[in-house]
């Protein structure tokens, strides 16, 4: 069965939007993922609501369509990798490589200065003997670098 009817069978009489199937945009260096789904709510930054749809996408897309579908906005149906021009069909193992980092936690009682190895300073100190970094024009520091304890700076 071809690609082509194998997702037209998926549309399940729903119309397929989107980008048609052999749209040249396949075939474009950057681009390295199609997705085939179902837009949830009228948020989602692709298609309407309960429109099902496909679009071919870059990494950064696929990473914000994956976050999309984790905010409940659509749910991705089938997904597949492109390369130059082939569709492979399903490919789990390669969506956990491009899962979005976790967000850093900070720390608020610990700020960071400029030096290169002791550089946690406690929120009681106000600025950095070595490289003259201001408290209150720092950043915090890591969580997991201030729980590291190898980096304190007093
Ligand atoms: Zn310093």
């Amino acid at each position: 069965m071809s690609i082509k009817n194998d997702l037209q069978q998926l549309g399940r009489g729903k119309e397929i939007t989107g980008h048609d199937i052999m749209a040249l945009e396949r075939f474009a260096d950057d681009i390295q993922h199609m997705i085939f789904f179902d837009v949830l709510k009228w948020e989602c930054p692709v298609g309407d609501k309960n429109e099902r749809a496909r679009i071919f996408l870059t990494d950064e897309g696929y990473k914000q369509a994956l976050e999309s579908e984790g905010r409940g906005e659509m749910r991705i149906i089938r997904r597949a990798r492109v390369r130059v021009g082939k569709l492979e069909i399903d490919a789990p193992e390669l969506d956990r490589q491009i899962k979005p980092e976790p967000t850093p936690v900070f720390n608020t009682e610990h700020w960071d200065c400029e030096c290169e190895e002791m550089y946690i300073h406690h929120n009681s100190v106000d600025h950095c003997d070595e490289c003259g970094a201001l408290r209150d024009e720092s950043p915090d520091s890591r969580q997991s670098e201030v729980d590291e304890e190898s980096h304190f700076a007093y």
